[in-house]
């Protein structure tokens, strides 16, 4: 039996990865701000440090894994934080953990809206990690989706270093993304909703009648990265999302 760290796990794709894995027979640790194993709040320095502690101390023989679902959409500076530093801190912060599993992996969130044409300089503070600029000059934004697009766009960069670094890759870490296209979730249920948003979707979807994924669609690839039977994965961002990335990227990307 695997042990698996889940942030985000107490709603959405996260629950639904968590209830996955443990049907599977895996142990599952819960991250997230209330209802898991561990409630911390990822925006925060003083919850990410405090998650990490506890993580440690609960899994004193080691990690196989982490999936970090956890992240925020609005365009409040907490989706920077949370959606960058509450996914690298934890990822970061196991290493130690994760090398003494046999398999060891690890899977973030990326998103189809990693797609688009980010804010460079927020991109650039991410990883640099200048968490002092990020906080003064970006507390909120104009833009609905531009904090969201920044940290996942940054969250790619970051997971490709880190794959064929050699502390992590070169160590047997196995690093990887999930993009999920639309899902239905808390954080997406007025999406549809909005007119100029559904024409948008489906324009960015081959088939109209397809274009929402379910949570568990999601947690069935998240526990296949996860797992021991994803080892030629390295570095990959796997856009679940329906067509989306075929038609955006076109065939000759
Ligand atoms: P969700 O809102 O249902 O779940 C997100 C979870 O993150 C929640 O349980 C929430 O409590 C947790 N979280 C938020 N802020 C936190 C904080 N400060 N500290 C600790 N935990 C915190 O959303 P979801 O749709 O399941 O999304 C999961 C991930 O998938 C997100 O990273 C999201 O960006 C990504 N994603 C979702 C979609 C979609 O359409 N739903 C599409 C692309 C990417």
């Amino acid at each position: 039996n695997r042990s698996i760290v889940v942030t985000g796990a107490a709603s959405g794709i996260g629950k639904a990865t968590a209830e996955l894995l443990e049907s599977r027979g895996d142990r599952v640790v819960r991250v997230d701000i209330r209802n898991a194993d561990i409630n911390a709040d990822l925006a925060t320095i003083e919850g990410r440090a405090e998650a990490v502690a506890l993580l440690k101390e609960s899994l004193k023989d080691g990690v196989d894994g982490i999936v970090t679902w956890a992240g925020l959409g609005g365009p409040v500076g907490a989706t920077l934080l949370v959606n960058f530093f509450g996914t690298i801190d934890l990822v970061e912060g196991i290493h130690p953990l994760l090398l003494m599993s046999t398999a060891p992996r690890v899977v973030v969130t990326s998103s189809r809206m990693s797609l688009e044409k980010p804010n460079e300089e927020i991109v650039a503070l991410l990883l640099k990690r200048n968490l002092t600029e990020i906080v003064r000059r970006y507390p909120s934004s104009e833009d609905p989706t531009e904090f969201y697009c920044a940290t996942k766009v940054a969250i790619n960069r970051w997971m490709r270093h880190l794959a064929v670094s050699p502390d992590w890759g070169g160590r047997g870490i196995k690093v990887n993304a999930i993009a999920p296209g639309l899902t239905e979730t808390p954080m997406t249920r007025s999406t549809l909703d909005n007119d100029v948003q559904r024409q948008y979707l489906l324009a960015m979807h081959p088939q109209a009648e397809n274009v929402l994924s379910q949570p568990i669609e999601l947690a069935e690839i998240a526990r296949f990265l996860v797992g021991p039977e994803s080892s030629m994965l390295i570095g990959q961002c796997i856009y679940a999302d329906r067509g989306t990335e075929a038609i955006l990227r076109g065939v000759n990307p």
